[in-house]
């Protein structure tokens, strides 16, 4: 391995009080893209500091199932054994229900390699007060400094020396670094400050809450959908152990914002019963975790890269958590920033168009993904289009199968983007 460039000798110089170090790698945010991003850079031997306006464990509103494609990651991070360890859920598929209350259903295990074996089985569940905790740790385990409790307020370049400062609400001290990730979310401070942040068309809020007591929950994750809202369920407990399950809504904002605003939690409940395929399920509803919310889920960035940034995870935009894959991009996200930022490290040369190289790997990457993403939107807003790919999908098993395995980022996504797929859809 090339020696990584000490930040100590030369940079030191550089700095602009003599005792504040410089950093090779400053990460905003400490979710999944950040710490998964700071374990390889501190791993690879970079001096690295991580910084989160939050203390963990901490909360997040989402629906905290894993596409089968993290568990490797997992396991390279290694947070695989200690997540296995508090016995998680894992969800065999998914049942996708459509407003009609017809239900089809598309199995992980279905869809298998050349030697006739299953890729992936399952996709795991774990609520993510844990599964970020696990990440935080492992980056701190990896040599990282993690700062909680810090959150960023300002951020500028010296263009001369090219290190960046970030400055903390409060009166903490300013951090400086080579090399910034911004991490921090859909609503990134980074992306906003630097005028790399777009606001997206799409006006949805989300309300996730853990509850108990919904009848017959299986080894299968639930979407529903309805008069251009859906619910996802996903199982947090094995059934054997539990009922424990996840309630993630999405709504309209233009349409359901004021209902639910200061109600959060009743409208939730109240909303759960317009599901077809939720009647009669209901009777036994506990809530095992107040009602979360988010609002404005859709934005775009204009580049993913410019001069010493890279933008990982939601912070380099969001769509829709229909697919539920942005656990995956996130942590797939920080390997490719990884990879491209350990080598302009290396070079000493952070110029915007090496760094350039990372919005590429990401276009290739994440572009098939965000037009599903983008058709099954659109699905979603035609109840009538709907309840027919349900009937398509529930007639031809394999196509039900594709599309889990496309969305649980295991199969590419010309598997689906094709003609013949999308014709069969609705014809
Ligand atoms: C309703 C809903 C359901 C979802 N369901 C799923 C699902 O089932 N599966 C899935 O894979 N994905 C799902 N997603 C998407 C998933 O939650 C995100 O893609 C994922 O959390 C992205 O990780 P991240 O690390 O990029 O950002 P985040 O997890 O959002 O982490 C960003 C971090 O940055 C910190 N931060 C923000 N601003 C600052 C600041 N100024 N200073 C310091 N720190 C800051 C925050 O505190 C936070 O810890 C869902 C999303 C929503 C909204």
């Amino acid at each position: 391995m090339t020696e990584p460039i000490s930040s100590k000798t030369p940079n030191e110089r550089l700095s602009p009080r003599s005792d504040a170090p410089i950093y090779d790698v400053a990460i905003v945010g400490a979710g999944p893209a950040g710490s998964a991003s700071a374990s390889y850079f501190a791993r690879a031997g970079w001096r690295v500091v991580v910084v989160d306006r939050m203390t963990f464990p901490r909360d997040k509103p989402c629906a905290e199932y894993l596409s089968p494609a993290a568990e490797p990651l997992l396991r390279e991070l290694g947070v695989l054994d200690a997540i296995e360890a508090g016995h998680p859920a894992r969800l065999h598929g998914f049942r996708i229900y459509a407003p009609n209350g017809s239900v089809f259903q598309g199995d992980f295990a279905e869809t298998l390699d050349s030697h006739g074996k299953p890729y992936f089985e399952t996709g795991l569940a774990v609520p993510r007060l844990r599964l970020d905790a696990l990440l935080v740790n492992t980056a701190h385990a990896a040599g990282a400094e993690v700062r909680e409790g810090w959150r960023l307020a300002q951020v500028s370049r010296n263009k001369a020396n090219g290190i960046w400062t970030l400055t903390p609400v409060g009166k903490r001290e300013p951090i400086h670094a080579r090399l910034l990730i911004a991490a921090d979310g859909s609503h990134s401070t980074v992306a906003r400050r630097l005028g790399l942040h777009r606001p997206g068309a799409l006006r949805k809020i989300a309300l996730v809450a853990h509850m108990r007591g919904i009848a017959n929950l299986s080894e299968y994750g639930e979407m529903h959908v309805a008069g251009r809202r859906y619910v996802g369920i996903a199982p947090l407990e094995p059934a054997t152990s539990g009922d424990l399950c996840n309630v993630a809504m999405v709504v309209d904002e233009q349409r359901d914002g004021r209902k639910l605003a200061g109600r959060p939690q009743e409208f939730l409940l109240d909303a759960l019963d317009s599901f077809p395929g939720l009647r009669g399920r209901l009777t036994n509803v506990t809530v095992a975790r107040k009602t979360l919310t988010i609002s404005r889920l859709n934005t775009r960035t204009t580049r993913l890269s410019s001069e010493g940034l890279l933008l990982v995870g939601d912070a380099a935009g969001y769509y829709d958590p229909f697919t539920g894959e942005g656990i995956y991009r996130g942590l797939r996200s920080a390997q490719l920033a990884f990879s491209v930022g350990r080598a302009a490290l290396e070079a000493n040369n952070l110029s915007a168009p090496l760094l350039a190289h990372y919005d590429r790997l990401c276009r290739h990457e994440f572009r098939g993904k965000r037009a599903i993403e983008m058709i099954i939107q659109s699905a979603v807003q035609v109840p009538p289009l709907m309840n027919q790919i349900a009937r398509q999908l529930r007639r031809r098993e394999w196509m039900a199968d594709t599309v889990v395995a496309v969305t649980g980022d295991f199969q590419p996504t010309s598997k689906v983007l094709r003609p013949g797929y999308l014709l069969r859809l609705v014809f």
